[in-house]
């Protein structure tokens, strides 16, 4: 595969599934902006071809100044990778409108406004290819999830949307919906789990357990799957949401 001079935007590229992206498309030659808010963890994993800019997925003016600028630096985007997403779980009446508005507007909102921004570029192209990264639970129910797994459920809609309304372009819109990957957001899983009176062997292996075959998934399989669809020989899966959780 050569994405030689591609310009890829991914945000919160910068640790966990995103950053796992961000090298492989750099190891392909593709130019990669990687956004997020950690100055230090950006800064950490830039590299050859890979050029960080802080940017919080909420703050629709700050998505609009540093996508702008990276396409102004390094020319239209051509992948786009609405990575950036919060898990925090919530049973249904412990869930004050300050978590429900967070997780919608980090997952949701700062998604939508991701790919609409990019797109803007993109459309002057004449190949491209926008992946959100959503999650199982896109696809179905999460007990004490029930934000989390909305805003993920929207992500899909989004996806789905936009695939239909630019049908027969250049453009492909697709969905990887991961179980539970080993990241960052996993040990924060981990700590949570523990303040319920669980231990931390307890708490692994209640997300161990939630992947049917009972691991979890490395970043480099979620990162594999976003390779594959960047590959010129993906041009007719669009539109769908590609689920990597072990069965
Ligand atoms: P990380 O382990 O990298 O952690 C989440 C990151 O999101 C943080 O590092 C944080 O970076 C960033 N972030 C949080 N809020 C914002 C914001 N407002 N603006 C910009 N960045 C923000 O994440 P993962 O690699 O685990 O997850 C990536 C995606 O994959 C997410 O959408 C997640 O929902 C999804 N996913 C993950 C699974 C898993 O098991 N890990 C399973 C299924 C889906 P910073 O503080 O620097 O901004």
């Amino acid at each position: 595969m050569n994405l030689q001079g591609k310009h890829a935007l991914i945000t919160d590229g910068g640790s966990g599934i995103g950053l796992a992206i961000a090298q492989k498309l750099a190891a392909q030659g593709a130019q990669v902006t990687i956004t997020g808010r950690r100055k230090s963890v950006l800064q950490a994993a830039a590299g050859k071809g890979i050029f960080p800019a802080e940017m919080d997925v909420t703050d629709e003016a700050a998505q609009k100044e540093v996508i702008a600028n990276a396409v102004k630096h390094r020319g239209p985007i051509q992948i786009c990778v609405a990575n950036a997403g919060i898990a925090e779980g919530r049973a249904l009446q412990k869930t004050q409108m300050e978590l429900w508005r967070k997780i919608i507007a980090t997952n949701l909102d700062g998604a939508f406004i991701t790919i609409r921004e990019a797109m803007s570029s993109m459309t002057s192209t004449d190949w491209g290819r926008v992946i959100a990264i959503s999650s199982i639970a896109g696809l179905r129910g999460l007990k004490g999830g029930g934000a989390y797994a909305a805003s993920k459920h929207g992500v899909i809609g989004l996806i789905r949307s936009y695939a239909a309304e630019h049908l027969g372009g250049p453009i492909t819109f697709n969905a990887i919906c991961p179980g539970y990957v080993q990241t960052p957001i996993i040990d924060q899983n981990l700590e949570a789990i523990q303040k319920r009176g669980f231990t931390q062997e307890q708490a692994l292996e209640m997300m161990v357990s939630a992947n049917p075959h009972k691991r979890l998934i490395e970043v480099d399989e979620i990162a594999e799957t976003a390779l594959w669809l960047c590959n010129s020989a993906s041009g007719s899966v669009n539109g769908q949401a590609i689920e990597i959780s072990g069965g």
